[in-house]
């Protein structure tokens, strides 16, 4: 198909995320993607091949069309690709379960596989009432979380993504009303902690559950925080019978410097939600790890299972891919790469702070933030990073990059020319 022929129908009939009908700005057409590289149709400002510093929204660590993670899916297609989850179950999805419990913290030991990130916290939510239900104390249906979250776009995790971000006012009267605590400062405060026990305290009797994104809130305004505000929440969730769920969508599998963010604090949830980059970027996979007290407390139920089954629950495929994406980051010096983006971000990213209009740079782990003192002017932003040849999507007031883990130190020093053209375009 001609690009403008492709373009015009792109513009006729198919959303993209949070954009208008029809479209208003051309996207570009990438024609294929390999390494960190994306291919496009057609040249746009002179460039016709990008750097991605977004990992394709956290989940392509290992870069686009890599051998080990193709076989893994041409293996897996020609055994089967789809079977239904109901009554039936399969080599690739048991093992990746089992094998999600080995490497997240302790107490988690059952896995509920479904296939996006919203669903996965929209089950989390679902276990956490349902407990409560279960063992007796149905008023507790609340859930708790500090401003500046983002958890997915389905409803029950809007009505915990910041009440900005997430358009509460568009949806009021529609969204679950939640408890929302400011949002964590970078440093460790005790009044922030203070503040967090005696909110908890305050509202025991009606919350389910404390749901909170680890050490980095990603798309509610990429926001980092001490892990030692983890131990807080753990504690008082502990004392006042609350559960706590980490959403580690964004975070997990590395991206932070720990396998998961989590162990940065050394705490466990009762719940813990993982997605992006569990395929590696390949297929739309979410799951969520449950503890055994969760579990059992669901058991004990008048209606005694979880009331939830996505049509491609276990997907094998999917399943198959997140197997070889995990056993890849594992058998890979994966924190030794994660630190030395860490340290390319920090010393590639030093100079956009001298820019007029910039307000903050921040880095974490494989995560460079670049924070304007004004909302952003997408278009030219975009536009001066192809220009420098790398791919982000800016948002706000921020331009931010997670690269691949494999994204060598010549292509991250030119990721970071990107974003400082950005800067200062936008
Ligand atoms: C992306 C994201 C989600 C939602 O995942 P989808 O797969 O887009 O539905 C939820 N929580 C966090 C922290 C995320 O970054």
């Amino acid at each position: 198909m001609r690009n403008d022929e492709l373009l015009a129908l792109d513009r006729a009939h198919v959303w993209h995320p949070y954009g208008p009908m029809p479209g208003r700005t051309d996207p570009l057409v990438v024609a294929s993607a390999s390494g960190v590289r994306l291919r496009l149709a057609e040249p746009a400002e002179g460039r016709d091949e990008l750097i991605d510093g977004m990992s394709s929204w956290w989940s392509a660590i290992h870069g686009y069309n890599h051998p080990v993670l193709n076989e893994a899916v041409k293996g897996q297609l020609d055994r089967m690709s789809h079977v239904m989850f109901g009554g039936l179950t399969h080599e690739p999805a048991v093992r990746l379960a089992a094998r999600l419990v080995e490497i997240t913290p302790e107490p988690l030991r059952h896995v509920f596989l479904s296939d996006s990130g919203s669903v996965a916290v929209e089950v989390a939510v679902k276990m956490c009432l349902q407990h409560w239900r279960s063992v007796g104390r149905p008023g507790k249906q609340r859930l708790l979380t500090w401003r500046g979250g983002y958890h997915g776009d389905t409803w029950q995790p809007m009505s915990v993504c910041d009440p900005q971000g997430g358009m509460h006012e568009l949806w009021s009267g529609v969204l679950q009303r939640q408890v929302f605590v400011d949002a964590p400062p970078v440093a460790y405060e005790e009044s922030y902690a203070e503040l967090l026990r005696s909110e908890i305290a305050r509202h025991a009797d009606e919350l389910a559950a404390v749901i909170v994104e680890p050490v980095v809130q990603g798309a509610g305004g990429m926001r980092f925080h001490d892990p030692a505000y983890l131990k807080v929440l753990r504690e008082a969730c502990d004392e006042h019978d609350v559960l706590l769920v980490f959403d580690e969508i964004a975070t997990g599998f590395g991206r932070t410097g720990t396998l998961f963010a989590a162990d940065q604090a050394g705490v466990s949830p009762d719940v813990m939600c993982v997605g992006k980059a569990l395929t590696g970027g390949y297929l739309s996979m979410a799951a969520t790890l449950c503890t055994s007290r969760v579990a059992d407390g669901i058991s004990q139920g008048e209606v005694p299972v979880l009331a939830h089954g996505p049509t491609f629950m276990g997907n094998p495929l999917a399943s198959a891919v997140a197997l070889a994406s995990i056993d890849l980051l594992l058998s890979r010096d994966w924190a030794v790469d994660v630190k030395r983006i860490e340290a390319g971000l920090r010393e590639g990213l030093a100079p956009v702070a001298g820019l007029p209009g910039v307000k903050d740079v921040r880095v974490c782990g494989a995560i460079g933030v670049v924070q304007l003192d004004h909302a952003i002017d997408m278009a030219a932003a975009t536009r001066a990073a192809v220009g420098a040849g790398v791919w982000l999507r800016p948002f706000r007031d921020l331009i931010y990059t997670m690269p691949p883990y494999v994204t060598g130190d010549e292509d991250l020093a030119r990721i970071c020319a990107g974003v400082h053209a950005a800067a200062a375009a936008g």
